[in-house]
C-alpha cells in the first residue's frame, strides 16, 4: 500500500465511509416513488436552512444554475454588470452571461485569493468617472467568491456594496461551512450560493446546487424560478426555468450534510499537518487570519518552479491539480469580450503560474500525509536524483 497513488480528491472514499447510511438512504428514496420535488429535497431544504440559520434554502440542479437563478431573482440582467473575479472555477462567469448580465473581472488579494476590495473600489469609481467604460451598463451586482474555502473579505465588500447599491451574492461552492468570526459564508450578503459537485466539501453523487437567503419574498420567487415560475401546477407566475435537485442527491445530500463539520474539521487537521511540516520550505503556504474558520477545500502552495513539482510529484504517484491554471478572462471563450474593460489583473495573472493544490480530501490518512510532505521536502532540499 505504501506507494499506491494518491489522488487530488476522492469522493468514492467519502462514499465508503458512510456506505451504509448513504445505500439506506438512496433506497428509501427509490422505494418511495416521489422523484422530483419531494420529502428528501423538502428534508434537505430544512436542514440546510437551519445549518446556515436562514429562513430558507432552495434545491437547485448545480451550483452553475444557483447563481444565475439566484441574479435573476435578484433583478439582474441585460444591461446590468456584475462584479466577480476571474481567478475562479469559470461556472462564476458562465452563469452571470446564462443571467444576461455582463460579467467584469476585479483582482484578487495575493494572500486569500479573493476579491480584493481596494480594486473592486477603483472599478467602482473609474466607472463613476467615465460611464462609457462599461459601454451603457450599469454595475448592480458584485458576487465574491470564497475560493479554496477561504471567505472573501465580506465586511469590506458589503461595505462598498451598501454604498453603491449592489446586489450581493457570495459563491460558497468550494467553502460549505466556512466562517468570518463564527458567521457562515453564505448568509452575509443577499444570497448564497452552493454547489454539491461531488468533490465539493459537501458533495452529492451527481450534479446539484442550493441558494440560502433571509429575505422570504426573494426566497419565494427563487422557488417560483427553479420550476417554470409555478405556484400552481401548470401556471406561471414568473418566467422560469427547470433547475431541480432530484430525490436521490437529497437523500445522500441529507446524510452527507450530517459529516460535514466533521469532515471540514478533517480538512483543517490535514492542512495542519502541511503547513506544519512545510512552513521552513520555500513554498509559500496558505495562512487564514484570526477569526476566519477556512475550510480547505483546497490547500494551494506556491512555487516558481510549480510545473516541475507537479510532473515529480506525479512521478512519486501523487496527483495533484492546478485551480485554475488559465484565469477566465484569458480563456478561449471570453478572451474577445474585455471582461476587464482593458485594465489588467496583475495579481490573478501572477498566481495563476505558481499555484498547486495538494491532495485534500477527508478520507486522507496522516500516513498519506507524511509520505507527500516527505517528497515535497526532498524536492525543496534538491535531493531528487
Ligand atoms: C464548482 C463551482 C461552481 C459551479 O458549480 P457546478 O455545480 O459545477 O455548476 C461555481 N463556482 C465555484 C467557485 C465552483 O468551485
Amino acid at each position: 500500500m505504501q506507494n499506491s497513488p494518491i489522488l487530488p480528491a476522492d469522493p468514492r472514499c467519502e462514499y465508503l465511509l458512510n456506505k451504509e447510511a448513504i445505500d439506506r438512504a438512496v433506497d428509501d428514496a427509490l422505494l418511495s416513488g416521489r422523484y422530483i420535488l419531494g420529502p428528501q429535497v423538502e428534508a434537505f431544504e430544512n436542514a440546510f436552512a437551519e445549518y446556515h440559520g436562514v429562513a430558507s434554502a432552495i434545491g437547485v440542479a448545480s451550483g452553475t444554475d444557483a447563481l444565475q437563478v439566484a441574479l435573476r431573482a435578484a433583478g439582474v440582467g441585460p444591461g446590468d454588470a456584475v462584479l466577480t473575479v476571474s481567478h475562479t472555477a469559470v461556472a462564476t462567469v458562465a452563469a452571470i452571461e446564462l443571467a444576461g448580465a455582463r460579467p467584469l473581472m476585479v483582482d484578487i488579494d495575493p494572500e486569500s485569493y479573493t476579491m480584493d476590495p481596494a480594486a473592486l473600489q477603483a472599478i467602482l469609481e473609474e466607472w463613476h468617472e467615465d460611464a462609457t467604460i462599461l459601454a451603457g451598463c450599469t454595475p448592480r451586482a458584485v458576487v465574491p467568491v470564497h475560493l479554496y474555502g477561504h471567505p472573501a473579505d465580506m465586511v469590506a465588500i458589503k461595505a462598498l456594496a451598501d454604498d453603491w447599491g449592489l446586489v450581493v451574492v457570495e459563491d460558497c461552492a468550494q467553502a460549505h461551512g466556512a466562517r468570518i468570526d463564527g458567521v457562515k459564508v453564505g448568509t452575509m450578503g443577499d444570497i448564497g450560493i452552493f454547489s454539491f459537485y461531488p468533490t465539493k466539501n459537501l458533495g452529492a453523487m451527481g450534479d446539484g446546487g442550493a441558494l440560502i437567503c433571509k429575505d422570504p419574498q426573494l426566497a419565494e420567487t427563487i422557488r417560483l424560478m427553479r420550476q417554470y415560475g409555478w405556484q400552481q401546477r401548470y401556471v406561471s407566475d414568473v418566467a422560469g426555468m427547470n433547475s431541480r435537485l432530484d430525490e436521490v442527491q437529497a437523500a445522500i445530500l441529507n446524510v452527507k450534510l450530517l459529516k460535514l463539520d466533521a469532515f471540514n474539521e478533517r480538512r483543517r487537521e490535514i492542512a495542519r499537518q502541511y503547513s506544519r511540516a512545510l512552513a521552513s520550505s520555500a513554498y509559500r503556504v496558505p495562512d487564514a487570519a484570526p477569526g476566519i474558520a477556512h475550510v480547505y477545500h483546497q490547500y494551494v502552495i506556491r512555487t516558481t518552479r510549480r510545473d516541475e513539482l507537479r510532473e515529480y510529484l506525479n512521478a512519486q504517484g501523487i496527483g495533484t491539480l492546478v485551480h485554475y491554471p488559465v484565469p477566465v478572462h484569458l480563456q478561449p471563450a471570453y478572451k474577445g469580450r474585455d471582461l476587464t474593460v482593458g485594465r489588467q489583473l496583475p495579481v490573478t495573472e501572477q498566481v495563476c503560474k505558481e499555484i498547486l493544490s495538494l491532495p485534500m480530501h477527508p478520507g486522507l490518512s496522516d500516513d498519506d500525509v507524511q509520505r507527500i510532505v516527505k517528497h515535497l521536502k526532498e524536492w525543496n532540499a534538491g535531493k531528487t536524483a
